[in-house]
C-alpha cells in the first residue's frame, strides 16, 4: 500500500474513451454526481470502440433503474431482444446441450438448495428433467416470452453495442455531459505526485482534470499505459486469446437466449438482435489459426453476412490495481476475462456504482483506493473461477484444445468448489458472488457432474410430500408457460423496432403504417375553413418516435429556417406512404388538383422563447411564394405525449390584406427589436390573438394525433415556453412529423 495523497477535493471529471464502458460510466456518474462534479468525456472516433459486448446479464436492470430509463425506449433505441440464459451446445461432450438459465429452479429450503431436492427425487424415480422446474428455461427452449408482474420472469437483453454507446451518449449529453472529440496524444502527469493533470490532443486542447476514468478500451492508455499498473495474465487457466465478430441477418424469429456453441479450438456466440445477428467465435490461437478460426465462423453462421469478419486480440487477465492516485480504470482497461457469460458489462456498471460509492469528492485517499481495488478482485476473481469451471469440467477428449482444458491445474478455490460439489451438491457462496447457486448448480451439472450425494434433509420427505412437492411446481411452470406468447410477438406488441441499415446503423426503409381503422373528423374553425384530424394515426407511433431517437444526432436546426428546433428529413418510404395517405383520404376534402411533390420531416421545437426573430414571433402560412395556380396544404403529427407541449392554434389577420403582407414583410427583414418596437410585439411565441391576427381555432395535441389544413390558412405552434421550458428541452420533447403538399389548384 502506498503514502496517503493529500485530499483535494475533486470537481472536475474527466473520461477518457466512449465506449459501452466511457458512456455507462458518463450516464451512471452524471445522474448521481452530475451536480457535485463537471464531466467530460473525451474520445476519438477515427479510432473507434470493440464494437462488441451485445448479450447482458440481468444486473443490468439495476443500471437502468439508477438512470431512469424507460425500457421500451431503450429496447427500440438498440434493437434488443430479451435475453433468459445461455444455451451451451456441445460443451460437455460433442451432441450435448444444457442451458444455463437466469430464473431460479424450483424451490430450496434454507438448509440446501432446490436441486438437492431434486436430486432426491431422481433416486426415487419421482422427478423429471432439472429444466422442468425452470419457468425462464422451459420458456427459452419454447421461444417464449413475456414480462410478467413482480417480477415473474428473470431477464436480460441482447442489444446493439453501438447503438447502446449512443444511447447512453444522448442520455448523458442530457444531462449535461460534455463530449469532446479527439486523439489523446499524451497524458499528462505531475513530476511531484504522479497524478494525472491532463490529457493533451492531438491537434487541440489539453484537458485538464481533478480525476481521470480510464475507458480506453484494451489500450489502458491512462492506467496502464501512463502509470504503469501491470496486467496481470490468467491465460493459463482461460485458454482462449482471439476472437472474430461478424454480423448476419436475421433468419427465423429471434430466440430469447444467447447460443454458446463448442468447437475443437474454442466456442462461437449467436445473440439475436430484432434484425440481426451477432455471431463470433472466441478461439485459442495456440490451438488455431485466424484464417482456419475465420473459415469456421464463416461456415457455421446461418443468414447473408453484413461486413467482413474482423480479429479481435486480446489476453484474458486483469490490471493488479484498477484505481491508482486519481485514475481508476473500468471497461477493457481494467482487463478482460472473456465473453463467455457475457459478464463485462456487468463488471461496468459494477465498477461505476462501486466508484460512486467510493467517490472521492472530499479528496481522495488511499483507504478509499484500497477498498475500491479490494472490492474489484473478490468481485472479479469469482466471475473468472466460474467461467474456468466451463472449460475444465468436460468429457470432450476429441481435441488436444479440450484435452488441454480438462487436464489444467484450475484456482484453489475452484478447484475445492467442483470437489465439494461432486462429493456432497453443496454450493457455498461468499458474500457478494454474483453468480447466484442455481447458475453454478446448471453449470457443474451441465458440464457433465453428477454429485455422489446430496443433503440428508430432503429423507424428512416420503415420496408422497417429494412427489407433491416436485410436482407443484413442474405443473406451476407450465401453467404459467403456456400463457406466455411467443418472443417475436411479444416484441411485435410492445417495442418493435425500426429495420436498420447496415452500413450506416440508421433506419432502413422503415413504414410508417398508418391506422386503417382511423377515423377523419373536422373541425370548424371560426371564419369557415375545415381543418381536419386523424386520431391514432399510425399503428404503432412508437417505433416513429424511436426511429427519430436512433438518428437524434442527426437532427440539424436549419440556417436561416424559422422553424424553432432542428429537423431531420423523413425517409422516403414514409414520406411516400403519408403522401400516399394525404392524396387519397384528403384530395377532395380540400380540392387538391394534379400533385406536385411533398416534403416531409421529423421536427421538434427547442428555441427558448426570448431569443425567437421576428418571423418567430407571429403565425405564418405555409403557402408564400407560390405560383397563384398551385397551392400548399401541411400536415402536421404530434409525437409526443405531453399535451401541454401544445398543438396547433390558427388565425385569421385583422388588416387588410396589404397591411398584413407589410408586416409579414417587415418580419423577414427587420431585426427582432426593430420589429418589436414597430408593432410592439414582444419575444415569445404567438398563441393568442393580437392587435394585427385573431386566433379562429385550436387543435390541442394528443399522442398520435395527425392534423391537415390548407396551408394558406395562418397557423403557429401552441408552444407555451414558460410552463413546459424542460418537456420541450428534453428529448424526444415535442416530436412531430410535418409535411407539406403541394398541389395545382384544381
Ligand atoms: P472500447 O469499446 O474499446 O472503447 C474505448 C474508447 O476509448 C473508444 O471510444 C476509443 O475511441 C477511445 N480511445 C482509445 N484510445 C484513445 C485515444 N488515444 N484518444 C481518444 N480516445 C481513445 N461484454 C459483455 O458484457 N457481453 C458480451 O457479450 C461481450 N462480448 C464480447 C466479445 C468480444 C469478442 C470482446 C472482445 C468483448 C466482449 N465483451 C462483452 C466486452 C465488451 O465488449 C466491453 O466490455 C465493452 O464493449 C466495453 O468496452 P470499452 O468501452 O471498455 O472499450
Amino acid at each position: 500500500m502506498t503514502t496517503t495523497p493529500t485530499p483535494q477535493p475533486v470537481r472536475r471529471v474527466v473520461i477518457a474513451g466512449g465506449g459501452t464502458a466511457g458512456w455507462m460510466v458518463a450516464a451512471g456518474l452524471s445522474k448521481c454526481l452530475g451536480r457535485q462534479v463537471d464531466i467530460r468525456l473525451v474520445e476519438s472516433e477515427e479510432i473507434g470502440t470493440v464494437g462488441v459486448g451485445e448479450a447482458t446479464i440481468p444486473t443490468l436492470h439495476l443500471m437502468h433503474e439508477i438512470l431512469d430509463l424507460d425500457e421500451k425506449e431503450f429496447i427500440q433505441a438498440t434493437q434488443a431482444t430479451f435475453k433468459l440464459g445461455i444455451s451451451f451446445e456441445n460443451w460437455r461432450n460433442v451432441g450435448e446441450h444444457y442451458f444455463h438459465s437466469f430464473g431460479k429452479t424450483g424451490k430450496g429450503h434454507w438448509t440446501a438448495g432446490f436441486h438437492h431436492f431434486w436430486l432426491e427425487g431422481r433416486e426415487r424415480g419421482l422427478a423429471s428433467d432439472y429444466g422442468d422446474y425452470c419457468l425462464e428455461l422451459r420458456a427459452a427452449m419454447d421461444n417464449r416470452f413475456a414480462l410478467l408482474p413482480d417480477n415473474g420472469i428473470n431477464y436480460a437483453y441482447h442489444f446493439d453495442a453501438t447503438l447502446y454507446g449512443q444511447y447512453l451518449r444522448r442520455m448523458a449529453e442530457g444531462m449535461g455531459v460534455q463530449r469532446i472529440e479527439g486523439k489523446i496524444a499524451k497524458v499528462h502527469t505531475a513530476a511531484d505526485s504522479g497524478f494525472i493533470t491532463g490529457l493533451q490532443l492531438a491537434d487541440g486542447p489539453l484537458i485538464e482534470g481533478d480525476f481521470f476514468i480510464d475507458c480506453t478500451g484494451m489500450r489502458s492508455l491512462l492506467l496502464g499505459e501512463t502509470l504503469g499498473v501491470p496486467y496481470e495474465s490468467w491465460s493459463h487457466w482461460l485458454p482462449c486469446d482471439s476472437a472474430l465478430a461478424v454480423q448476419t441477418t436475421l433468419v427465423g424469429d429471434p430466440v430469447p437466449y444467447t447460443r454458446s456453441i463448442a468447437h475443437p479450438w474454442g466456442w462461437q456466440w449467436r445473440i439475436p438482435l430484432q434484425h440481426r445477428v451477432g455471431n463470433g467465435v472466441v478461439f485459442s490461437s495456440r490451438h488455431i489459426s485466424d484464417d482456419e478460426a475465420k473459415a469456421a465462423l464463416l461456415a457455421n453462421v446461418e443468414g447473408e453476412v453484413l461486413r467482413p469478419p474482423r480479429v479481435i486480440k486480446f489476453t484474458p487477465g486483469q490490471r493488479e490495481q484498477v484505481w491508482k492516485k486519481n485514475c481508476v480504470a473500468i471497461g477493457l482497461s481494467s482487463g478482460f476475462l472473456e465473453p463467455l457469460e457475457s459478464t463485462s458489462i456487468h463488471l461496468i456498471q459494477k465498477g461505476m456504482t462501486r466508484l460512486v460509492e467510493l467517490f472521492p469528492t472530499d479528496g481522495i485517499r488511499q483507504s478509499d483506493i484500497d477498498e475500491y481495488n479490494l472490492q474489484t478482485r473478490d468481485a472479479i476473481e469469482v466471475i473468472r473461477d466460474f467461467i474456468i469451471l466451463h472449460y475444465h469440467v468436460t468429457n470432450r477428449d476429441d481435441s488436444a484444445f479440450w484435452r488441454d482444458c480438462r487436464d489444467m491445474d484450475v484456482p484453489p478455490l475452484l478447484k475445492h468448489r467442483i470437489q465439494h460439489f461432486r462429493d456432497t451438491a453443496r454450493i457455498m457462496l461468499r458474500q457478494g458472488e454474483l453468480f447466484a447457486e442455481n447458475s453454478w448448480v446448471q453449470v457443474m451439472m451441465g458440464q457433465g457432474i453428477t454429485p455422489a450425494s446430496h443433503h440428508p434433509i430432503t429423507r424428512n420427505m416420503d415420496n408422497r410430500n417429494l412427489a407433491d412437492f416436485l410436482g407443484e411446481i413442474r405443473k406451476e411452470t407450465a401453467r404459467t408457460l403456456m400463457k406466455l406468447p411467443k418472443h417475436q410477438q411479444f416484441i411485435d406488441a410492445f417495442c418493435p423496432a425500426p429495420k436498420l441499415d447496415v452500413a450506416t446503423n440508421r433506419p432502413a426503409s422503415p413504414a410508417l403504417r398508418i391506422n386503417p381503422n382511423a377515423r377523419l373528423d373536422v373541425v370548424q374553425l371560426a371564419d369557415g375553413a375545415k381543418v381536419y384530424v386523424v386520431d391514432d394515426f399510425v399503428q404503432d407511433p412508437d417505433a416513429l418516435v424511436a426511429l427519430a431517437q436512433a438518428q437524434a444526432d442527426r437532427f440539424q436546426a436549419v440556417p436561416g429556417h424559422p422553424y424553432p428546433g432542428p429537423q431531420l428529413t423523413l425517409p422516403d418510404a414514409l414520406a411516400a406512404e403519408l403522401d400516399g395517405f394525404f392524396r387519397q383520404r384528403l384530395g377532395a376534402a380540400l380540392q387538391l388538383g394534379a400533385p406536385l411533390g411533398m416534403f416531409g420531416r421529423f421536427s421538434r421545437v427547442v428555441q427558448d422563447a426570448a431569443t425567437l426573430d421576428a418571423r418567430q414571433r407571429i403565425c405564418h402560412r405555409d403557402d408564400s411564394g407560390l405560383d397563384p395556380a398551385d397551392m400548399m396544404s401541411a400536415c402536421v403529427h404530434y409525437l409526443f405525449k405531453g399535451e401541454q407541449l401544445g398543438g396547433t392554434v390558427f388565425f385569421r389577420p385583422l388588416m387588410s390584406e396589404a397591411e398584413t403582407a407589410q408586416l409579414r414583410r417587415d418580419a423577414g427583414t427587420l431585426d427582432a427589436s426593430a420589429f418589436g418596437d414597430r408593432y410592439g410585439i414582444a419575444p415569445g411565441y404567438m398563441t393568442e390573438s393580437n392587435r394585427y391576427f385573431e386566433v379562429i381555432g385550436r387543435v390541442p395535441a394528443r399522442w398520435n394525433r395527425a392534423v391537415f389544413y390548407d396551408g394558406g390558412i395562418f397557423h403557429s405552434g401552441d408552444i407555451r415556453w414558460a410552463a413546459n421550458k424542460a418537456g420541450y428541452e428534453a428529448a424526444p420533447g415535442r416530436l412531430t412529423i410535418n409535411a407539406f403538399f403541394k398541389s395545382r389548384r384544381p
